[in-house]
């Protein structure tokens, strides 16, 4: 970017974009760095692009995702109704809209810590404070985080990463119900990777009036590269978001493919169902090591070599080698590697790659 030009404002000349996990070209590389599905989506896909009428294209999409909407409530259950939906452009987008709607200008934008890390970059994008709740565990052997929101605790929208990321910590329920029962702004909980945890908060952005949760088809649904994501809750907060949404922001290939991904939630259960496995044997080698290893809920692990290993170290042999997992720099995360679990196969070259 140039950064003498004038006409670029200052704070947008500051800001420090998200920084995505990298993406070889190279077919030989073990990629275990950005937390995709290792494995397909359903067959079912390849009939719907097949069967897609081209000339359709020149049409523009269903602007609200009507027929999409209709089938997330019906596999949502605890009540939810199409004014309960709103689909987005991916998970990402729908977060960055909960700032634009719920956080005036002077508000402030609060996340678990560490949590996603595009969450302060969307705060400062819109030039909002950023108000983080340090929940790293005290206890240097500590494998999980511990919830520790400070009494009075204020901010305007509130992200709560659940299943946590980067660290794969699942949340107790009764403490984030009790949590959004207080707050006193919208609570955005973001379940990128609940169907990998077996538990999910949607009972709660259906009968709490300020709790939103977020849903994509990246992590579980095998569908990273469709870029389709969708926020559950009250129908009013559901409506503030409708109204400032750009007017086809999901396109219709994304629209028919969804519904076809979601009309076989037995292709995803077993895939997550692979995967629950293959992470759990993962965290039991990498104990049997020596690591310190997070109880995760997720697709991902999260897990610190021991000494005399170093995690920078240890990530740049493992690149070297052709094996790409991600690593933080900042103070608390640099002891640790976080490592999607793939297939079998790459779980066991990881393995044997290690030092
Ligand atoms: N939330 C969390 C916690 C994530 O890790 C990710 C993936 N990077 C997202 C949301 C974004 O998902 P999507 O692909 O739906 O934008």
């Amino acid at each position: 970017m140039d950064t003498s030009n004038p006409r670029i404002r200052a704070s947008v000349r500051a800001l420090r974009p998200y920084v995505p996990g990298e993406q070889p070209r190279r077919p030989d590389i073990v990629k275990l760095n950005t937390n995709e599905n290792a494995y397909p989506p359903t067959p079912a896909i390849r009939h719907v692009l097949d069967t897609l009428r081209v000339e359709d294209l020149r049409l523009y999409p269903e602007p609200d995702c009507d027929r999409l909407r209709n089938e997330i409530a019906v596999l949502t259950g605890y009540g939810c109704r199409p004014e309960n939906l709103f689909v987005a452009n991916g998970s990402d987008e729908a977060l960055r809209l909960c700032i634009d709607a719920f956080c005036e200008p002077d508000g402030s934008v609060g996340y678990v810590e560490p949590s996603y890390s595009l969450y302060p970059v969307l705060a400062d994008i819109r030039g909002v404070a950023c108000r983080p709740v340090d929940m790293w565990p005290a206890d240097p052997g500590a494998t999980s985080l511990e919830w520790r929101v400070p009494e009075g605790y204020a901010a305007s929208v509130f992200f709560l990463t659940n299943p946590n990321a980067p660290t794969g910590c699942l949340f107790d329920k009764a403490l984030v119900r009790s949590f959004c029962e207080t707050f006193p702004g919208v609570v955005v909980i973001d379940e990128a990777y609940a169907e990998f945890a077996g538990e999910t908060c949607l009972e709660l952005a259906l009968s709490l009036p300020n709790v939103l949760v977020c849903r994509t088809l990246s992590k579980a649904h095998s569908l990273a590269g469709l870029r389709l994501g969708w926020l559950t809750g009250p129908a009013e907060l559901i409506e503030a978001l409708h109204a400032i949404k750009d007017s086809y922001n999901v396109d219709r290939i994304a629209q028919e493919v969804a519904l076809a991904a979601l009309a076989d939630g037995d292709w995803m259960r077993a895939n997550a169902a692979r995967i629950r496995a293959t992470r759990e044997r993962l965290s039991d080698a990498l104990r049997t090591r020596g690591w310190r290893v997070f109880r995760s809920a997720t697709n991902f692990v999260w897990a610190s070599p021991p000494a005399p290993l170093r995690a920078p170290d240890v990530f740049a042999g493992l690149r070297e080698r052709g094996v790409f997992v991600r690593h933080w720099s900042a103070p608390r995360l640099v002891d640790f590697l976080r490592i999607t679990v793939g297939t079998d196969e790459q779980i066991d070259r990881l393995l044997a790659t290690l030092p």
